[in-house]
């Protein structure tokens, strides 16, 4: 997956655009992240521990089952154990979390135990706005222009209307011959890429991806133009390393 939970929403606020590595969210962009983040990349057992002892009080017992397939939870005196398999418990502790609505202090703790960064409590100006600053860890970002993210990532849904409008407006036929737009009751819904325009169907990589032999890389041929889904990815070092981007080294 591409998108990144710290940038799913677009009106999420990087705080500097020098420095694309602290972001805030407001609570209830909060609580989508950290659902996206535990939805989009399959158990993460560590992490779903680590959750489970930020969210349940010392009454609330938990203990990991023997089998290493999920974890035994007890709600209250008078509830028996319960086994909730790993593949369950990001809904569980989801629904949890956004039923118990925490105080911002305690959110701060589970953002930063979810997204792997610094994460604190702050305001947003102007608005004045309650929320949560997550440091992304990208200061250290340097693409090695491995192409992995553009040939193996999926994307091909999340072309925005923001970006459809630039390529209309700079009448890039040549783009847009390859977008496919579904609509309904004649209402533009959704976007699609990358469409062959004489086949009609899905091409199997990004046409504007090209190989550079010479220096062992990859290369966007609308770079300046890219999708804002390309233009934002990583959305954070978390997300770089869950989807095996280069970027820092590894
Ligand atoms: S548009 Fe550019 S950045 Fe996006 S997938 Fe294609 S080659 Fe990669
Ligand atoms: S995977 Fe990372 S290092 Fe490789 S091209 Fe994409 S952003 Fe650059």
């Amino acid at each position: 997956m591409r998108g990144s939970a710290l940038r799913m929403n677009s009106h999420l606020h990087v705080v500097s655009m020098k420095e694309k590595h602290k972001i805030f969210l407001n609570y209830a962009e909060a609580l989508r992240a950290i659902r996206f983040d535990l939805e989009q990349y399959g158990p993460q057992p560590v992490l779903l521990r680590q959750l489970a002892q930020l969210l349940f009080s010392d009454d609330m017992m938990f203990a990991q089952d023997k089998q290493g397939s999920g974890l035994w939870i007890k709600l209250s005196q008078r509830k028996k154990m319960c086994l909730v398999p790993y593949g369950q418990l990001p809904e569980y502790l989801c629904t949890f979390l956004e039923d118990r609505q925490p105080p911002l202090e305690q959110l701060a703790k589970i953002c930063g135990c979810v997204f792997q960064e610094p994460s604190y409590p702050g305001i947003q100006f102007p608005g004045k706005v309650q929320g949560i600053f997550v440091e992304t860890g990208l200061e250290d970002f340097k693409c090695r222009q491995c192409g992995q993210c553009c040939r193996f990532l999926e994307y091909r849904r999340e072309l925005t209307h923001e970006d459809y409008l630039l390529w209309q407006g700079l009448q890039r036929s040549d783009i847009l011959e390859r977008v496919r737009v579904i609509r309904e009751k004649g209402q533009i819904v959704a976007y699609r890429i990358w469409i062959d325009p004489v086949t009609h169907r899905n091409t199997d990589c990004c046409p504007w991806l090209s190989r550079d032999s010479e220096h062992n890389r990859y290369i966007c041929r609308i770079y300046d133009v890219r999708p804002e889904i390309c233009h934002q990815y990583p959305g954070s070092r978390k997300h770089a390393r869950m989807t095996g981007c280069r970027a820092f080294g590894s």
